[in-house]
């Protein structure tokens, strides 16, 4: 089958309705065998050292996997690397559909788009809206892996992650994740409460570093609210599709952000958020627009290449967690 590589969120209903597989790099660069050397391999062949390192690993991963020549470019609402991006791909053979969401989510502007993808694939509304319902149905039972997180504290925080992640391509296969997905719930029902005192958000991109989730688990806290990747999960209840990717945050202006962050503060009862931010990523700077807008203790916590936690970020969250508690 024809795989469709995804750089991050889009309507892949319209993917799966066409009989395609949508891949998000994201996640193969990520989980994928020794992903530092991916980032190098696209300094090697040229990409500058002060780049994000998302957007190389993304480069050498779409080149190696030889079987999609196809990816969809964002070229608004996501990564103002994204033209260089497919510039630098398509020099390579690889084939680029552009997608755009209108930076004022603008309800026409979006529909318009989205059946522009549907006129590349060749797909009508009564198809990707049949695929609509069977992935509707599987965030469906991520959500509820999302409430035994922070209500019932049956789910590690890096469960949360991985599960509302892989909702932007479902791994490919949706019926296999969603058995995935049905088996994990069965045994989170009945898992134990987990004990960790102190309640964290995560906001900002995923990051590229490993062992933050399980660090803070260590040291008594807990991520109970990852925003971005929630996100990942459409968690809206409407059966129109234009309206489910004009509520999806992410792509527009950060002030909605922040009234979705604020609500889920207080419904969480979280008592303090990481921001994680990329080196070299333009979203560095709504460090300062959260800073402003949150009224609760934020610690920003950077990461540059793939690997595992460094010492000195240790020292900060240890800190960070401390003056947490010691508030309570
Ligand atoms: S972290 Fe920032 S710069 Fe890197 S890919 Fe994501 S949006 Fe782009």
């Amino acid at each position: 089958m024809r795989k469709i590589g995804i750089t991050t969120t889009v309507p892949v209903e319209v993917i799966y309705a066409a009989g395609c597989i949508p891949v998000d790099i994201n996640n193969i660069f990520i989980t994928g065998e020794h992903p530092q050397q991916k980032v190098e391999a696209a300094e090697i062949a040229g990409y500058p050292r002060n780049v994000c390192g998302w957007i190389k690993g993304l480069y050498t991963t779409i080149l190696e996997e030889k079987d999609i020549r196809e990816v969809i470019a964002v070229t608004q609402g996501d990564c103002t690397n994204t033209h260089a991006l497919m510039e630098t791909l398509e020099l390579q053979g690889v084939k680029t559909i552009p997608f755009a969401f209108p930076f004022d989510r603008d309800k026409d502007l979006l529909r318009l788009q989205i059946e522009k993808l549907m006129a590349y694939f060749e797909v009508d509304w009564e198809q990707v809206l049949i695929v609509k319902k069977r992935l509707d149905a599987i965030r469906k039972k991520v959500w509820e892996i999302d409430r035994l997180t922070w209500e019932e504290n049956r789910v590690s925080g890096f469960d949360n992650h991985l599960f509302q992640v892989n909702c932007s391509d479902f791994k490919g296969e949706p019926e296999s994740f969603d058995r995935e997905i049905s088996q994990f719930l069965e045994r989170a029902c009945h898992a134990p409460e987990l004990k960790q005192d102190v309640r964290l958000g995560f906001i900002g991109v995923p990051p590229i570093i490993s062992g933050l989730y399980h660090y803070l688990e260590s040291i008594g806290a807990r991520v109970v609210f990852n925003e971005i990747q929630r996100q990942f999960t459409m968690p809206f209840e409407t059966d129109d599709l234009v309206e489910q990717y004009r509520l999806y945050t992410y792509p527009y202006h950060v002030l909605n952000r922040i009234e979705d962050i604020k609500r889920e503060i207080k419904r969480r009862n979280l008592d303090g958020l990481i921001h994680y931010t990329q080196s070299f990523c333009f979203r560095q700077i709504e460090d300062l627009i959260f800073r402003q807008e949150l009224d609760v203790p934020i610690l920003t916590l950077e990461g540059d290449k793939p690997a595992q936690l460094d010492a000195r970020s240790k020292m900060r969250i240890d800190a960070f967690v401390e003056m947490l508690r010691w508030n309570k």
